[in-house]
């Protein structure tokens, strides 16, 4: 089956920087809705468009088409005393925005009683290069495309 608007795809993907360093290799396979759903970054599915199980690609992502270019104004800098015990520079740490959204932050620095922290995504200003396997495709059920995502072992869960 090829892969079109509304098939449920099951892939395997890479993450790799632009000098190939590998940021993430899940073994765990992912499973998104194709057409437009937002589910996988738009240029990686328009390679994925008509495919069949079994292709394999590698897609170099400019920042603009991953997770956007740094924001500066994103760093801030708070007292260690509000700070969670045992955080390590490079951590990662979960906080609320006023809104209740969570915000993850990575610990950049902590230089005597302040801690600088970064709530950019990790990998924002990279250019990415992404390795799609492709696992499985199927039609995807009316609930999966009402709701917007796939269910099952490698999708969604509710
Ligand atoms: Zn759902």
């Amino acid at each position: 089956m090829k892969i079109e608007r509304n098939t449920a795809v099951t892939v395997r993907l890479k993450l790799q920087d632009a000098t190939g360093k590998i940021l993430s290799s899940n073994d765990q396979p992912v499973a998104y809705l194709h057409g437009g759903y937002d589910n996988i970054f738009p240029k990686l599915e328009a390679q994925l468009e008509g495919q069949e199980a079994g292709f394999k690609a590698t897609v170099e992502l400019a920042p603009e088409d991953a997770f956007g270019q740094r924001d500066e104004s994103l760093m801030q800098t708070i007292p260690k005393s509000q700070f969670p015990p045992g955080v390590k520079v490079g951590g990662q740490l979960e906080a609320r925005a006023e809104d209740g959204t969570a915000v993850e932050f990575t610990v950049i620095k902590v230089k005597g009683d302040k801690v600088l922290l970064d709530a950019n995504h990790p990998y924002a200003g990279k250019t990415l290069r992404v390795t799609v396997n492709v696992l499985d495709v199927r039609a995807a059920t009316d609930e999966e495309i009402t709701h917007g995502h796939v269910h099952g072992a490698h999708g969604h869960h509710h």
